[in-house]
């Protein structure tokens, strides 16, 4: 049953009663900022530029006027001829695509809509049945929308209304020219959303280029990181980084976490020592087919896998709800891809985790980054010992380029091990994450917030640390 004040709350919005149905079962009950503000716009037709960081609730903001719009053109018949895509939603990664239309399914629930994703790396043959029996929304990456349009197996000439989600995303991955030749193919007369969690200059001229005299809605100040996202930097010496990243990761007593890596191969190796750790991880990335990760991933969304090493392509638009911490194992180049990593903790108000492993080689990024989020990140020197033991990962630079191939042709799908939780030299690592408490109480933010020295954090110094 839904309460008064929540049917009031979305019915403010305008939206027709079958999506406010199936939002109340999906448990929403107050719309997201981006929601309240987007929605209601969108609904008038306008074009719409809108800065909004991932988790915010950006795929509802626009899925549900769209489905809105749409009603009206809804369809019982099984005829493919009353069903035209009508909607275009064009998303960088294949992961991302298949979120975004499993949302759509559930929003449409109570609705004749019909809706389908596309994405490459699978055979294309086996979308093109579904195609046939004719979609009203279509979900798709952009590379494989336009080998659909080459092999004629869809047609874009009655898309009304097209939304380009994580836009800033698609020109970091060199989609643009894609873009331009999909945007040629559709009617002159269509509105328009584009969402951007950064916007740059490039993402201006795009939406200059794409959009008709667009309102520009943004939920919070543009390049902003989450403010529940409590962001900590261990100064780190580069050979010292993986003794350091287990030791954090068996803190957090077997919660989900995803450590960030900026090439293929340190995520494929640094899960391999991570799984000689007895840490149930898996690596996640470009190389490894669709399959394999979509395998990995709800590996790790049913808690099998507790430490996801993933590459800043693979992990585009993942939404995996309530996870407590993200790790930068390394720093990312472009100071974007670090909101885009911490944007995967603190999602929909719970508070998060973001912590960084930082090397001396990698100090510049972080400059950037600081001056990019307009503020300084608590730092503090690692004097981890233990390190010089371990097999070090090394940081990935332009010089191992060669390496990166070579691991990517032969990277397969790593079986997580059983996880098997090390005893810790010191008891208070003992505790159990417990994800409702307050960030005061957790074993990491511990650390941060009472200045503990690292050393202790990690068991080092023993007695310095009270439970
Ligand atoms: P998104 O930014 O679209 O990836 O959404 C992030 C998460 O927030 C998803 O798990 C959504 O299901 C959830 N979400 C979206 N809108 C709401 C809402 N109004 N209330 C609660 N959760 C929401």
């Amino acid at each position: 049953m839904m309460s008064t004040e929540t049917q009031v709350k979305f019915d403010v919005l305008g939206l027709a009663e079958p999506l406010l149905k199936a939002i109340i079962e999906t448990g929403y009950n107050t719309p997201t900022p981006i929601q309240a503000k987007a929605i209601p716009l969108a609904l008038q037709n306008l074009d719409l530029m809108a800065g909004a960081q991932t988790g915010t609730g950006k795929t509802a903001a626009f899925a549900l006027p769209l489905l809105q719009k749409l009603l009206p053109l809804a369809s019982t018949s099984t005829s493919p001829a009353k069903h035209p895509i009508r909607a275009l939603i064009l998303t960088p990664t294949r992961e991302l695509a298949i979120q975004v239309e499993e949302s759509i399914k559930v929003y449409a629930k109570h609705t004749a809509l019909r809706s389908l994703v596309v994405f490459g790396g699978v055979d294309i043959k086996t979308q093109i049945p579904h195609l046939k029996t004719g979609i009203e929304i279509l979900v798709a990456t952009p590379g494989r929308l336009l080998d659909h349009v080459e092999q004629k197996t869809l047609s874009l000439n009655q898309v009304q209304m097209l939304v380009l989600d994580e836009a800033d995303r698609m020109l970091d991955m060199g989609f643009m020219p894609d873009l331009k030749r999909i945007l040629a193919l559709l009617p002159k007369q269509r509105q328009n959303l584009m969402f951007s969690a950064t916007f740059s200059n490039d993402i201006k001229k795009l939406a200059d280029d794409f959009l008709t005299n667009p309102t520009l809605i943004e939920v919070a100040r543009s390049n902003a990181t989450a403010e529940n996202v409590t962001q900590k930097v261990y100064l780190v010496e580069q050979s010292s980084k993986q003794a350091l990243l287990s030791q954090l990761l068996l803190a957090e007593n077997n919660q989900q976490v995803i450590i960030f890596t900026k090439t293929k191969v340190t995520a494929s190796r640094l899960s391999r020592a991570l799984q000689k750790e007895g840490i149930a991880a898996d690596a996640i990335h470009g190389d490894k087919s669709q399959k394999e990760r979509m395998e990995a991933l709800d590996a790790f969304k049913a808690g099998k896998v507790t430490a996801l090493v993933a590459t800043d392509v693979a992990a585009r638009g993942l939404d995996i709800s309530d996870l407590p911490m993200v790790i930068n194992y390394e720093l990312p180049s472009t100071p974007e891809d670090y909101v885009h990593r911490i944007g995967r903790t603190g999602r929909a108000g719970a508070s998060g985790v973001a912590i960084s492993l930082v090397c001396e080689d990698e100090e510049k990024y972080l400059v950037e980054i600081e001056k990019l989020i307009k503020r300084n990140i608590d730092k503090e020197k690692s004097d981890i010992k233990t390190a010089a033991r371990k097999p070090n990962i090394h940081l990935a630079s332009e010089q191992n380029k060669n390496d990166r191939e070579i691991d990517s042709n032969r990277a397969s799908h790593v079986k997580p091990r059983q996880h098997v939780r090390k005893p810790s030299a010191d008891p208070w690592f003992d505790k159990p994450y417990e994800p409702t408490v307050t960030k005061q109480n957790t074993a990491i933010n511990q650390g941060i917030n009472r200045k503990v020295p690292l050393a202790a954090l990690l068991g080092g110094l023993k007695g310095r640390v009270k439970t």
